[in-house]
């Protein structure tokens, strides 16, 4: 039985018909007076409103039932209807949709109003466990913030946001999360390499939910306007909702509450860059406006996953010569941004930068903790130990994995299999490492010597712990499944011809990474050769 009640529930789904919409966030905060879609400063507000842009042929095409299911939402019953409310067509009850206005900083420099520029947000909806999150519409037209963009979004950039969003959370890291996935049937023009070759492209539109979609830029663009009563509004409206432990029972935030804020702020972000560092994940743009003020991954556009293992990697077509955002710079950039976050916020803490600067100073002990003890146990050692030689060994599997073309995903779980019971010699431990090759046939005499020492006292190292539980905590850490780019590509060329189910396919595969899964290889292997010739299936640009 569907429910006719306002109030969703997990046996009674609130059908689309009495969806309803909170305004939590445009009602705790000051936006603009009318609704625009021009491109324009809006100084003084926290958001504007916007009328999203109906679209023509508005068809459902894919959607996470468990989003559907936490959130109470019937989508199945009416696609047609779904497809209507979430690109915009439709508003359903209770909604104001609105842009969010932030700031940030873009490859260093300081950028200034930014904002959602194809992003509108309905409001906000309460889960069954009563939390609430935002719904957000990603290119249903143009808003205040578009400047010279056009609000819209193209199929492939809204598959591969669509995927990787739920990837990540089944990968056990924090993220925004996908609701649908609709076509419009509008076409968008995009010049792909900005080489002047525009191409028509469909239109898409997916709809991510998230607690917050507030970014460190939020914050930034209010202390560079120095609007500093929206600072702190905007600051106590965040502690107060999502990080409501801290909110003081009395209602009056302190130094203390904001530096107790900005100390667990912290602390999620070095630990989203030591599991971002984990699973081979390269964001590619870790501008100031796309880091999360949950210190969760937000924003999916040209990322990447390490294929073969070389720190200086970024899929990031425009990053190639600086490299600012390529994996091994991550955790530094991260630790950059939080200290432009730390400027933005100085006025909540009087002036005073002692508080912020000795919060700031634990980044670097916090990060180092956490990836030691997950980098070990990457390679089976359940508790890092500097005594007994971790640091060294890592260091040289990181120097050992560059010896030659080795996918970092595979070479994790070939390792796991090495049974250490039958006592290998370091002959056949280095025959199934082999498969994370890229080329064994130009493996070098030195090469081999290289990763057969390495293996010898890796073997010294773990042996002295129960082998099946060593296997069983190496699966555990190292997925056998991430959304590599050739993956994503296989997702989109058929979408891109009406066919899904290698969409929906995926969706199943990535919700258990870390599980084999057999009939899935072709989902699991290094990046075949067409794939690197292909736009999109290595290197990727910001257009999307
Ligand atoms: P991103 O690098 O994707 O995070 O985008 C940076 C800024 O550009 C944000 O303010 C986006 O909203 C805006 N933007 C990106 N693509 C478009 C587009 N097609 N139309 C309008 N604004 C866009
Ligand atoms: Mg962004």
């Amino acid at each position: 039985m569907k429910s006719t009640s306002l109030e969703n529930s997990p046996e009674n789904p609130v059908s689309l018909e009495n969806f309803l919409l909170k305004q939590l966030f445009t009602d705790a905060l000051p936006g603009e007076q009318s609704p625009s879609n021009y491109p324009h400063e809006v100084p003084d507000t926290l958001w504007s409103p916007v009328q999203p842009v109906p679209a023509v042929d508005p068809v459902l095409i894919a959607w996470s039932t468990e989003m559907a299911d936490l959130l109470g939402i019937d989508i199945e019953q009416n696609p047609r209807k779904s497809a209507q409310i979430f690109t915009g067509t439709k508003t359903p009850q209770g909604s104001i949709p609105y842009a969010m206005r932030y700031g940030g900083h873009q490859f260093g420099n300081w950028a200034g109003q930014l904002g959602d520029g194809r992003a509108i947000a309905l409001g906000e909806v309460t889960d069954l466990k009563q939390q609430n999150w935002t719904l957000q519409l990603k290119g249903a037209g143009p808003t205040p913030f578009s400047r010279q963009g056009d609000g819209f979004a193209v199929l492939r950039s809204s598959v591969r946001e669509y995927l990787c969003s739920e990837a990540m959370h089944h990968l056990g890291i924090p993220t925004t999360r996908s609701l649908t996935l609709c076509l419009t049937g509008n076409k968008v023009e995009r010049d792909i390499f900005y080489d002047g070759n525009i191409q028509t492209e469909a239109g898409a539109i997916l709809c991510r939910a998230a607690h917050s979609f507030v970014r460190f830029g939020s914050f930034e663009i209010h202390a560079a306007y120095k609007e500093h009563d929206h600072l702190k509004n905007l600051a106590n409206y965040i502690i107060k909702n999502n990080y409501s432990q801290l909110w003081p029972k009395d209602g009056k935030p302190t130094v203390d509450t904001y530096q107790r804020w900005f100390a667990e702020l912290l602390e999620r972000t070095a630990n989203l860059m030591v599991q971002w560092q984990r699973v081979g994940f390269v964001h590619a743009v870790m501008n100031t406006d796309n880091m999360s003020i949950l210190g969760q991954t937000i924003d999916y556009g040209p990322y990447g996953w390490l294929e073969e293992y070389d720190p200086k990697w970024t899929p990031s077509f425009i990053d190639q010569q600086g490299r600012r955002y390529c994996y091994e710079n991550q955790p530094q950039i991260a630790l950059w941004n939080l200290y432009r976050l730390a400027n933005a916020v100085l006025p909540l803490f009087n002036d005073d930068t002692q508080p912020l600067r000795e919060t700031l100073e634990t980044y670097n002990d916090i990060y180092t903790d956490n990836w030691n003890n997950t980098s070990a146990a990457k390679i089976g050692i359940d508790q890092f130990d500097s005594n007994r030689g971790d640091n060294e060994l890592l260091d040289k599997l990181w120097t050992t994995l560059q010896a030659t073309r080795t996918d970092f995903t595979v070479f994790f779980r070939s390792l796991a299999k090495i049974n250490l019971v039958e006592k290998p010699d370091t002959g056949s431990m280095f025959g199934t490492i082999s498969d994370a090759f890229y080329e064994p046939d130009k493996i070098t005499p030195e090469t081999r010597e290289q990763f057969t020492l390495w293996l010898d006292q890796w073997s010294q190292r773990v042996a002295i712990s129960d082998d099946e539980q060593r296997q069983t905590l190496m699966n555990h850490i190292n997925p056998k499944y991430v959304l590599r780019n050739y993956v994503a590509q296989m997702a989109i060329d058929a979408a891109e011809e009406g066919d899904y189910s290698v969409l929906e396919e995926l969706a199943v595969v990535l919700k258990k990474p870390y599980d084999e899964q057999p009939g899935f290889e072709k989902y699991a292997g290094p990046r075949p050769d067409w794939a690197t010739q292909r736009a999109g299936a290595t290197m990727l640009t910001c257009s999307s």
